[in-house]
């Protein structure tokens, strides 16, 4: 056994308990094990829980509000100071960002994260050729997916969709879009299915904020998900 903990305190289970771990599996949960293992950690009577998941990070655009506050705080200003910001983004800078939101991340107990990476016409694959490196060196500590993001829309940009299909060859594990900020929404979500097919990954849909009166697009995610060609399975 290669860790022990003792003196836990577990969610569903009073008293105190010891954890046994083999390699990067729980072997053993009982209040006593006998079996000596190379590292014993005393819990102190805290509670051990589940490492923490953070399904939605953007490390690319972490830490930069120092870099202009919001003045108006509207969701407008954001997407036009981040588009802004995002022309001087660069593999070191994004690199020093990401570095500090993954050791905080760490450190608070999160042991998986999803990342959206922006691909664009403005900062190109600068973002993957930053973050891909991160994903390896941080492996020891936090599963890092990366998702090849189009926040600036695919149908108004030439040249997104082979940007896309680059970031994924270099290793991307998921495919994200934004379809609110494309002129033609329904075209955007299957361009994206299209390259997931392509390449067999999951799709990241920025989804219906349901803020405003604009028609929900997550029906037309279900049925292109459950029909293939996303035509009404029932018309
Ligand atoms: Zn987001």
């Amino acid at each position: 056994m290669d860790l022990k903990i003792t003196q836990a305190r577990l969610l569903d289970k009073p008293g105190f308990w010891q954890i046994g771990i083999a390699g990067t599996q729980i072997v053993a949960i009982a209040p006593s094990i006998d079996t000596t293992a190379t590292t014993t950690l005393d819990a102190h009577e805290n509670l051990v829980i589940p490492g923490l998941v953070d399904g939605h990070m953007h490390l690319d655009k972490a830490l930069i509000l120092d870099r202009a506050p919001a003045i108006a705080g509207t969701f407008n200003e954001a997407m036009q100071t981040t588009l802004e910001m995002k022309r001087h983004f660069t593999v070191e800078d994004i690199q020093n960002r990401a570095r500090r939101v993954l050791e905080r991340a760490i450190a608070f107990g999160m042991t998986a994260m999803r990342s959206h990476v922006e691909v664009d016409t403005t900062i190109g694959l600068v973002g993957m050729e930053a973050l891909l490196p991160l994903r390896e060196e941080y492996a020891w500590g936090i599963t890092l997916q990366l998702a090849a993001f189009a926040q600036e829309g695919i149908t108004n940009q030439p040249g997104e969709v082979s940007l896309l299909r680059e970031a994924m060859a270099m290793g991307a594990d998921v495919i994200g879009s934004a379809p609110y900020v494309d002129p033609d929404p329904e075209r955007n979500i299957q361009l994206i299915f299209d390259l997931a097919e392509e390449f067999d990954c999951n799709v990241d849909f920025h989804l219906d904020f349901l803020d405003d009166e604009a028609p929900l697009l997550l029906p037309l995610c279900w049925r292109k998900l459950f029909d293939g060609d996303g035509k009404d399975a029932s018309a």
